[in-house]
């Protein structure tokens, strides 16, 4: 039995992790992938303060080995579901394993969300990739449509930019993504901004991406493009589906109030996962430090009663 259990080994994760273990409550961090979560899919961070332009993976590494080192427990396993008991405890199962803790944290973050054309899933890892820093390097000197407007696709479009032509394919006239980084692909003569169009269906030829077939909106013509690799980034899905519905929006995001609670006592979620304007490195870090101060009360409490 812990006093508290923590879902998914983000940054807000492992923050939680590192601040509960040193308040002494005994602490276990399950998690299904390797430590960063959507960090991985970034090459250098260069908004967290203090670390200067890190390399993303060197920094999720240090801190799960930094979160670890007052005596919080990993364990590898798949969330199947959350239950409050009657006991007050709340069961977690992972990986067909079961763990109980007298309070748990979600922190599972967020999973790409896929365009839904012809072609796109049948090409997956044949060209047509959501990760650029993994998968990159296959597109030495070629042809790469990135897809998406927001602060993911354009660092994509800008870190492509090492090993081809890139061309940046937007629904809309004016991007999402941070200022700075729009005047970055502004002045990137290796990024062909492609904008007001859709991408309606990515072809293949002998089980490789080949074409994609971009509808412009505005002129309401259809051209076909001759690509190699297709990085989709346009924006991220909650990680809740093993939630009570009760507890999310209507897009799946958690609900939780000013000490990171949902409805359910015991219950609480920090991190991307929950809804939330600007979801950020720092600011997940801060949602783990923070949550713990919260739930250290409740654990008091419920250990008085
Ligand atoms: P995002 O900000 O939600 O942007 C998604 C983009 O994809 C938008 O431009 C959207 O178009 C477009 N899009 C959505 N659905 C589409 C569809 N079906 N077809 C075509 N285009 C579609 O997502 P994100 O870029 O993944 O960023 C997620 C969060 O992480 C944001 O809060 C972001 O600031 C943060 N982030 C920060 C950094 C950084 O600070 N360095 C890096 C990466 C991500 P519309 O604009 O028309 O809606």
């Amino acid at each position: 039995m812990y006093d508290v259990i923590i879902v998914g080994s983000g940054p807000a994760g492992m923050s939680a992790a590192l601040y509960a273990s040193r308040a002494n409550l005994k602490t276990l961090l399950l998690e299904k992938d390797l430590p960063g979560g959507q960090m991985l899919n970034t090459e250098l961070i260069e908004n967290y303060v203090g670390a200067s332009s890190v390399n993303a993976i060197e920094l999720a590494s240090r801190m799960s080995k930094n979160s670890r080192e007052f005596g919080a427990e990993y364990k590898y396993g798949e969330i199947e579901s959350i239950e409050k008991m009657e006991s007050g405890l709340i069961k977690v199962v992972a990986g067909k394993k079961e763990y109980e803790a007298k309070a748990v944290i979600v922190a599972t973050g967020t999973a790409h969300k896929i365009l839904g054309v012809p072609g796109e899933l049948g090409l997956s890892g044949k060209g047509v990739s959501y990760c650029a820093t993994c998968d990159g390097a296959f597109f030495q000197d070629k042809e790469i449509a990135v897809v998406g407007g927001g602060d993911s696709a354009l660092e994509s479009a800008l870190f492509l930019t090492q090993y081809g032509n890139v061309h940046l394919i937007h629904r809309r006239k004016e991007y999402r993504a941070k200022p700075h980084l729009q005047e970055l692909v502004k002045r990137n003569p290796k990024i062909k901004e492609i904008l007001s169009s859709e991408v309606n269906e990515i072809i293949g030829s002998e089980g490789k991406v080949s074409e994609v077939r971009i509808v412009d909106k505005q002129l309401l013509t259809e051209k076909r493009l001759s690509v190699d690799g297709v990085f989709v980034n346009i924006g991220q899905l909650p990680q809740t589906k093993f939630l009570d519905k009760r507890i999310l929006d209507k897009e799946g995001w958690v609900i939780v109030d000013n000490t990171y609670s949902t409805e359910i006592e015991g219950l609480y979620a920090i991190g991307d996962v929950i809804q939330k304007e600007v979801r950020q490195v720092a600011n997940a870090v801060g949602d783990g430090s923070e949550v713990v101060h919260y739930v250290f009360q409740y654990i008091q409490k419920q250990n008085m009663k």
